[in-house]
């Protein structure tokens, strides 16, 4: 039987079983709406409930802080307009230019509307500076905007710094941590922000449906209109099944987190060894401070996409860069803004390991990049 290799983690992960047996009944009895008052309504409402404390629990968040959404791009929007429109004296926002597409085009759109936008420039390991953030803000800034872990090189931004900064000059602070949830420990109080995006396929939940974090008071407008579910800010009725598989799944990795690391991080020092000792000539991006899994290596010379598909016949799934990103193929606006060489970006692709992967995952894929790039055959 051919191999399959599974490594695009930040792509999307596999539903963890024990979410999935705990959405079934929601799905197949347990389907009353809970906006209605009969007793049918009861346990999905209670379950509704328990999933936000949960969820709120694994933040350190309160449970009335937490509004479902539909996933990370929903969260992002909702973070960028709703605060924007929230004030319209102070119109400013600041974001980084190493932003999922979710932010950048949602920045984007408020442009159009007459909301100046400053994206800010990162160093080369894709770390945005508080001197950076610094030279810009003002106090008509209305929102300071930095991801917490970056999706394509792992970074792992200096969100309470540049927090403290957004505090200082009167901004509200919003955080995408759509890579950083279920992988590393959040605490939002410590962070500081205001404002936090999560997504449950990320930390092997149910595809399309995620939370927005929103701290108790913050000014920010609701994302849609209609019923009075998500406390009158997220009108629509509730995804409850995939909420609470998606709270399953965030309790489960949050416990498991350290082990998990462990394991991860042992397999990437395989990995890296491995290319090494083969001799292959490559760079691994982002900084020291990145979550687990999360390998974006550049090979010098090589062409990352004709990479991905000579993997791919050998039944390893990689990624080139984004993979919310499959039209813009060519170097994307992360490798661009961390300044890397040509002859490296052109030959990047992203590893992403995640708990389920083992070390003969990683021999394999050793052997398979070996077999590509040194004697240039599948
Ligand atoms: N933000 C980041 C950093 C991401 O990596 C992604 C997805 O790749 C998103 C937002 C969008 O999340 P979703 O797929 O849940 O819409």
């Amino acid at each position: 039987m051919k191999q399959f290799i599974y490594v695009d983690n930040a792509a999307t992960t596999k539903l963890d079983i024990d979410a999935f047996e705990a959405m079934k009944p929601y799905l197949l009895e347990e389907y009353g709406n809970a906006s209605q008052p009969y007793s049918f309504a009861r346990k999905p409402k209670q379950a509704l409930k328990e999933a936000r404390a949960i969820i709120a629990q694994c933040i350190n968040a309160d449970p009335e802080e937490i509004f479902f959404t539909s996933g990370g791009t929903e969260s992002d929007n909702w973070a960028i307009k709703g605060s924007a429109f929230s004030d319209t004296q102070k119109r400013a926002i600041i974001t980084s230019q190493i932003e999922h597409h979710a932010i950048l085009r949602s920045c984007e759109d408020i442009e159009k509307m007459g909301y100046p936008v400053a994206y800010l420039p990162v160093t080369k390991e894709g770390i945005v500076t508080a001197e950076a953030l610094e030279s810009v803000i003002t106090p008509t800034t209305r929102l300071v905007s930095v991801m917490l872990a970056n999706n394509e090189i792992g970074t792992i931004e200096p969100i309470n710094e540049l927090c403290k900064i957004a505090h200082q000059n009167g901004a509200l602070f919003h955080t995408d941590a759509v890579q950083a949830v279920g992988h590393i420990q959040i605490d939002v109080k410590k962070l500081g922000v205001d404002l936090l995006s999560a997504s449950a396929h990320k930390f092997n939940g149910p595809k399309g449906i995620g939370f927005l974090y929103i701290k108790k008071g913050t000014p920010i407008t609701s994302y849609t209109s209609g019923g009075a579910q998500e406390f009158g800010m997220r009108a629509g009725t509730e995804n409850f099944a995939s909420i609470v598989g998606m709270a399953v799944a965030l309790k489960k990795n949050c416990d498991t987190i350290t082990e998990n690391t462990r394991h991860i991080e042992a397999m990437e020092s395989q990995l890296l060894d491995g290319l090494s000792s083969a001799g292959l000539d490559f760079v691994r991006n982002g900084s020291n401070e990145r979550v687990p899994g999360n390998i974006s290596l550049s090979f010098k010379n090589a062409d990352g996409e004709a990479l991905l598909h000579r993997l791919d016949l050998m039944g390893i799934c990689v990624s080139t860069g984004a993979a919310c990103d499959t039209v813009n193929t060519r170097v994307s606006h992360v490798l661009n803004a961390i300044g890397l060489k040509q002859e490296y970006s052109n030959g990047t692709i992203r590893i992403t390991l995640s708990a389920s992967n083992t070390q003969e995952n990683v021999t394999a894929i050793i052997s398979a990049l070996r077999i590509i790039l040194l004697q240039g055959r599948i």
